[in-house]
């Protein structure tokens, strides 16, 4: 069995400045070779880029899965690291988690906030920090970046400028009671299947309903205020939740809040969710939950089956009760 091998999906670490701003460029493996070469024995990997290499901005729901076909195809090694954008790695961190649960290999995604031809970046250390991760032998899909070896599942982007760029949010997840076995594929005609609906001060009962119209969808999540609130106040916009949850659209709270969890039931502005059939998962971060949503509707799952695997711990993404 072979060590290690990096694949290269774009992103920072290996852009180069264009007439339009910084993209990707094909140079990175001898740049980093080099860029170790004082460091033999970490440098002992295979290399392989993705084509497109891509800025993570363009990352779709499909190029997750053609990340995993590529493991899969590779299967032979140990241990992987993934160089990707930071803008979403979180998002592709966490898909990777529920389409490899339980697995024995080492998957670590990371990348850099300033590409390794330029001076002063952070490239070299993540490399070498998540080839040192990797010796450490972890296993599982993580994400290092700036001097920590994150749970893909529990962290996101949280600064746009600084080196120690993703946080956890809420601690370690529990160990997932049941065994997952991802066998689908996500396809692009899925992409529209999963939406987001964004809460703020003043938005009205047209736009919520609009945003729910699509015939594409088959869950939504609501990124409610605080403990999982929204204006329910307005009893129109209260009604157009409803009427999706009537044509089976799965709708689930998560907070806007990065730290603590939904308690649905705390406020009456919250409970009106429960009411309306709102499922959510406690602690789950908005990264974990669009990812699982997508594995799990590859996998086939729709309707209250989705529901109820969207509150189900399936690979350490919730860290507290689901509900309650
Ligand atoms: N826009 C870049 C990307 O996500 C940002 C980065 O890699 O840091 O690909």
């Amino acid at each position: 069995m072979h060590h290690t091998l990096v694949i290269y999906a774009g992103g920072t670490i290996g852009m180069a400045p264009g007439p339009n701003g910084l993209a990707p460029n094909a140079e990175l493996e001898s740049n980093l070779r080099h860029a170790l070469a004082a460091h033999e024995q970490m440098a002992d990997f295979d290399f392989i880029s993705m084509s497109p290499l891509i800025d993570s901005s363009d990352a779709t729901p499909s190029d997750w899965q053609r990340l995993a076909d590529t493991i899969k195809a590779n299967s032979d090694y140990k241990a992987y690291i993934i160089l990707h954008g930071t803008d979403t790695m979180a998002f592709a961190a966490a898909a990777l988690s529920f389409m490899f649960t339980g697995s024995p290999k080492t998957i670590i995604f990371t990348g850099s906030q300033v590409p390794l031809l330029l001076p002063e970046n952070d490239a070299v250390d993540n490399f070498m920090g998540a080839l040192r991760s990797r010796d450490g032998g972890y296993q599982g899909v993580s994400l290092y970046f700036g001097d920590q070896l994150l749970e893909a599942n529990r962290c996101h982007k949280a600064s746009s400028q600084d080196f120690h760029a993703f946080v956890n949010n809420n601690g370690k997840g529990t160990k997932p009671a049941t065994a997952f076995v991802y066998d689908g594929q996500i396809t692009p005609e899925q992409h529209g299947s999963v939406g987001l609906i964004y809460f703020y001060p003043g938005i009205s009962a047209a736009s919520v309903q609009q945003a729910l119209s699509s015939k594409d969808l088959k869950l939504v999540l609501l990124l409610s205020f605080g403990a999982g609130n929204i204006p329910a106040a307005d009893s129109a916009l209260v009604a157009a939740l409803a009427e999706a949850k009537g044509r089976d659209i799965c709708l689930f709270n998560i907070s806007q809040c990065r730290h603590g969890r939904v308690q649905q039931d705390n406020y009456a502005t919250g409970s009106v969710l429960s009411r309306a059939g709102v499922r959510h998962a406690s602690d789950i971060n908005l990264e974990a939950a669009f990812a699982k949503a997508h594995v799990l509707i590859a996998q086939g799952l729709q309707g209250p089956a989705l529901a109820d695997a969207m509150c189900a711990n399936l690979a350490g993404e919730i860290g507290g009760n689901s509900q309650e």
